[in-house]
């Protein structure tokens, strides 16, 4: 049989390319990867930006090394180019030049590119997006004066790149353009690193999928612990003679020595496309839900796929790190005959802003929930995250939102500063459930005073809803 060949080796990627091996030894499982670095966390990147995490390389799961050890062919450095999906073969570009690899079933986990801005001045010197581990270390050479490259552990990456970041002074202050979840960790890591933090937000609150209460929450954090919040602010420029010198936004401009542009991704969809894929109407690959694409063999996961949404049941693309391990994985077991669906998506996402964790799951606000075709009521309250006579509790707010008619719950958010993100688990499962409101306040939580209330504050936000629905 033809091997199972996959383009992209991180999230995706290799849990298929491993999920595979281990079930079908046999198989030839051949990974081409266009860069350096595999099996790495964007996830970590803020906090080596921070300091946090010391090393680049303490961001690698498996090394390419580990992955030999699962016999999976590994080759870095080479991209997939291009598809034949009559021929089933991929044509490849390598160190070596170009060639074509037969496939049995092929996997796109080409994940998704940082978008550049809509405006200029991306190509000054201390302007940057942050997608990957070599944007990572040129941001940290450039504002933490500490930071050698030449002493770091830098793994495939040459210390020499990042030179023209690091022997230039480091900057005194820095703005963040895009007030998302990278956005807000890169405040923070900023923040940090001694750097006066402007953070730009184009809409009224920061974090809009995680709904209004908690983008509040975030500001006042942010706010209390220094950092310039402009929210209703679209940047027009990054202005500077060849290095970032001033933001420049409708009305004003704000002297900076870095900028960190966070407006979003896009998917990568190229090869699919060439492979005559369908994108939906998201813009990256429609898949089924075995991450088939319709291409006979051809598979997609990770951030250039769609998913299943778990509350309205339709395609939708949220581009999140267990989304892709978990559907590479599953796409990894499928390919050795054993049919295994890639799992819906209740958008489950926690982010943390200093000492403050959110977390949002399903439709948090009115306005989504109506867009996906539900009568919504929405309630929020806050609790204490402990007994009251228990030291090291924090207030607790929870946003509930559930089907007026039917009284199912579809998604909420919460905030707080005593491990409140985490809490949002508990209504991602009962949006698996389809749990209405009524069975979501009955569910038996666990209670003792240094953990929670007897009623933890999801309970009490399902009790006050449960009189509205
Ligand atoms: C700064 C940041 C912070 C994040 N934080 C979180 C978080 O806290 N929680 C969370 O759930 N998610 C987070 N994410 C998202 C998460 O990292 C992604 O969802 C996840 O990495 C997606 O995995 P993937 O394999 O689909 O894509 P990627 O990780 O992007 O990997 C795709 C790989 O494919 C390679 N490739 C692309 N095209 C080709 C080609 N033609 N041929 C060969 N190789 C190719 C790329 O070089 C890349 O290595 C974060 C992302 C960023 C950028």
């Amino acid at each position: 049989m033809d091997p199972f060949v996959v383009a992209g080796g991180d999230a995706a990627g290799l849990s298929a390319a491993s999920k595979c091996k281990r079930e079908s030894p046999d198989r030839d499982v051949i990974v081409f990867e266009k860069g350096q670095w595999v099996s790495y966390a964007h996830c970590g990147t803020p906090y080596f930006v921070k300091g946090e995490v010391e090393e680049l390389t303490n961001l690698v799961s498996l090394t390419p090394d580990d992955v030999a050890t699962r016999d999976i062919d590994l080759r870095r450095g080479h991209e997939v180019v291009d598809v034949d999906d009559a021929a089933k073969t991929v044509t490849v570009e390598g160190p070596d030049g170009q060639f074509e690899q037969a496939y049995g079933d092929l996997l796109l986990g080409t994940g998704a590119r940082a978008i550049r801005s809509p405006f200029d001045g991306l190509d000054l010197l201390g302007a940057f997006t942050l997608h990957g581990l070599p944007d990572a270390a040129a941001i940290r050479a450039f504002v933490d004066a500490s930071f050698d490259p030449h002493e770091a552990a830098l793994g495939p990456m040459d210390p020499a790149t990042l030179d023209r970041f690091a022997n230039v002074p480091a900057p005194e202050a820095a703005a963040v353009v895009g007030g998302g979840y990278v956005g807000v960790e890169m405040a923070e890591a900023l923040t940090a690193q001694g750097l006066d933090v402007h953070l730009f937000q184009r809409g009224s609150h920061l974090l809009p999928p995680f709904g209004p209460a908690v983008g509040e929450a975030v500001a006042d954090e942010l706010a209390d612990e220094g950092v310039t919040v402009h929210t209703d602010t679209a940047v027009e420029a990054i202005e500077g003679d060849g290095r970032v010198e001033r933001v420049a936004y409708e009305g004003g401009s704000v002297s900076v020595g870095a900028a960190v542009v966070g407006i979003g991704i896009e998917p990568n969809t190229a090869l699919a496309e060439a492979a005559g894929a369908d994108l939906g109407d998201s813009d990256a690959v429609a898949v089924d839900r075995y991450g088939r694409t319709g291409v006979d063999g051809v598979y997609a996961a990770g951030d250039c796929a769609e998913s299943r949404n778990t509350v309205s049941g339709e395609p939708t693309w949220v581009p999140l790190g267990l989304t892709a391990n978990r559907a590479g994985r599953a796409i990894g077991a499928t390919v050795t005959g054993d049919p295994t669906p890639v799992g819906d998506i209740a958008c489950t996402a926690v982010v943390k802003a200093f000492d403050l964790g959110a977390g949002r799951a399903g439709f948090v606000t009115e306005a989504a929930a109506r867009e996906a075709g539900f009568e919504p009521v929405t309630e929020t309250i806050t609790a204490g995250s402990r007994s009251g006579y228990y030291p090291g509790g924090a207030e607790t707010t929870v946003t509930l939102t559930a089907d007026r008619g039917t009284g199912r719950v579809l998604g909420a958010s919460v905030v707080g500063a005593d491990r409140a993100a985490k809490r949002i688990d508990t209504v991602a499962t009962a949006l698996d459930a389809g749990h209405t409101v009524a069975e979501l306040e009955r569910l038996d939580l666990a209670y003792a005073p240094p953990f929670s209330p007897v009623w933890d504050p999801i309970l009490v936000a399902a009790k006050v809803l449960g009189g509205s629905v």
